[in-house]
């Protein structure tokens, strides 16, 4: 066995702080070292417990990653906007010595969506407003039915756990522009195709998020910030804090528990520890051989992919502004389903974020490189004919990377709440889960990982 010391003398936890052990658990071992498991690592080191944090990839952060665009200026390549609600992740932002900068909203959007082009104020598309207002009422409908502490305890549960959202829309939406918009709006949302999510995933994620309005929305919505310089920086931070402790390149295998502990099993080596948290999304847990294996899986074949794939257009400036746009665009035809301006503050770079989601990113994935190039400057240039072409094009398709497989989470499919649901945070003997998609609160967003993280805290120190 190797590994075993390291996992059970940890160097100091630098800003972390120290109290005395719980009785029972001195030693843990962490799988990811993404915002929940970092979180989590820090909240047990800083609580006397011997940590290790086993990570796969060469860097930490998982779904959050900083991405190059010019000297001194990176970009997020994964999540990036935050609302005034996410009240853990702020305090984590804040206790880390980091800082938020509003999300650009300024001047009129581009909406290409299949008639005449129009350029006007605002996010909200030129389409029927009765109907998407009916839209809107029936998700809201949904939204508020949903049981948050117990998706599969809501009313009429097992029917609209079975109902995909994209059968839901068939029959309920009868006007085009309502069909139209939907699956523009659970792409922009969810990262989802409307045939992957069940009807109360759908409701419960909106719920989860705040309501369609919060989570829709930029100025006093969960989009209004972004962490400046990058959100990358919070895990970088933790786990610069953890110091040693943090193992990159140690991909997970497999958990066997015993009596007396249980022994992680990685790339590196074996860990010996009291308990593991399994920090990672539900379809790479699911990868793990666990032996006993648990009771009731993390995943099942209707789980999908979240399907978001980002590209990062680089400009001289934010040159869109002088011709009084605001760079957001919405369009009926892919790749770039939406753009937005994603300029570090001080305006030294233009970089406008274009999201290929859902069904279009598969589509999009299965291109060659110099195709999907090729489709993004074309479009580019489509929705923006008043700008030169982007000086650089990063695309960072996060439906095939294999430590993520997803985002900006798991898809929950039909049948899946139910079946999944009840068993989501309950350990297995030794094992605690977390993610953020363990968390009812905030479920697929920064803030749902960092909460979980917290709570996983709590269950292994309660463990006495
Ligand atoms: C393009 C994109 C846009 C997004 N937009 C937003 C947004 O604007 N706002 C927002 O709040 N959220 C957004 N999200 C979602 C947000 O990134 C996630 O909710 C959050 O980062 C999840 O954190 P986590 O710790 O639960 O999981 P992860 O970040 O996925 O961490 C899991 C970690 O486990 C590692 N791992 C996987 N398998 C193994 C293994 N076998 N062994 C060891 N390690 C393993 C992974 O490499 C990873 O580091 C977005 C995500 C993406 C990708």
């Amino acid at each position: 066995m190797t590994g075993s010391d390291r996992a059970t003398t940890p160097p100091g936890t630098g800003g972390a702080g120290t109290t005395p052990a719980a009785a029972g658990v001195t030693t843990a071992v962490v799988v990811g070292a993404g915002l929940a498991g970092l979180t989590a690592a820090t909240g047990l080191a800083a609580r006397g417990v011997d940590v290790t944090v086993l990570e796969a990839r060469e860097r930490v952060g998982g779904r959050t990653h900083g991405l190059p665009v010019a000297p001194g200026h990176q970009v997020d390549a994964g999540a990036a906007y935050l609302g005034e609600r996410h009240t853990e992740l702020l305090a984590l932002v804040k206790d880390l010595g980091l800082d938020t900068t509003p999300t650009t909203m300024l001047g009129a959007g581009r909406f290409l969506l299949g008639r005449e082009d129009t350029t006007r104020d605002g996010r909200f598309p030129p389409l029927n407003a009765v109907a998407l207002g009916d839209l809107f009422e029936q998700l809201d409908v949904l939204t508020a039915a949903v049981r948050l502490d117990a998706p599969w305890l809501t009313p009429d549960a097992a029917r609209l756990d079975t109902l995909t959202a994209a059968a839901w829309a068939d029959r309920q939406l009868t006007h085009p522009d309502a069909r139209l918009f939907f699956p523009l709006f659970l792409g922009e949302m969810m990262a989802a195709d409307p045939a992957d999510v069940s009807v109360l995933h759908m409701a419960f994620y909106l719920r989860s998020g705040g309501g369609i309005r919060y989570l829709n929305a930029f100025e006093g919505g969960a989009q209004q910030d972004r962490i400046a310089g990058g959100a990358h920086q919070v895990c970088e931070r933790l786990a610069g804090r953890l110091g040693a402790r943090v193992r990159l390149g140690e991909a997970v295998h497999a958990v066997h528990q015993d009596e007396d502990g249980v022994t992680v099993h990685s790339t590196g080596g074996a860990y010996r520890a009291k308990v593991a948290v399994i920090a990672l999304p539900p379809l790479p847990a699911d990868a793990v051989q666990y032996r006993p294996a648990p009771p009731v899986r993390r995943a099942g074949e209707r789980t999908a992919r979240g399907c978001a794939v980002k590209a990062t257009l680089v400009y001289p400036e934010p040159l869109w502004r002088a011709h009084g746009l605001s760079g957001w665009s919405v369009n009926a035809e892919g790749p770039l389903l939406s753009t937005v301006d994603d300029s570090p503050a001080d305006g030294g770079v233009g970089v406008l974020t274009g999201f290929i989601t859902g069904n279009e990113a598969r589509r999009f994935g299965a291109l060659g490189p110099r195709e999907q190039r090729t489709a993004v400057v074309e479009q580019a240039a489509r929705v923006f004919p008043m700008l030169p072409p982007p000086t650089g094009l990063h695309i960072t398709d996060w439906v095939n990377e294999r430590y993520s497989q997803g985002c900006y989470a798991a898809l929950r499919g039909p049948g899946d709440w139910l079946r999944y649901g009840p068993t989501l945070t309950a350990p297995h003997r030794r094992v605690h889960w977390a993610g953020t998609e363990t968390s009812t609160e905030y479920f697929g967003l920064m803030e749902g990982a960092v909460r979980s993280g917290h709570r996983v805290v709590a269950e292994v120190l309660a463990r006495g």
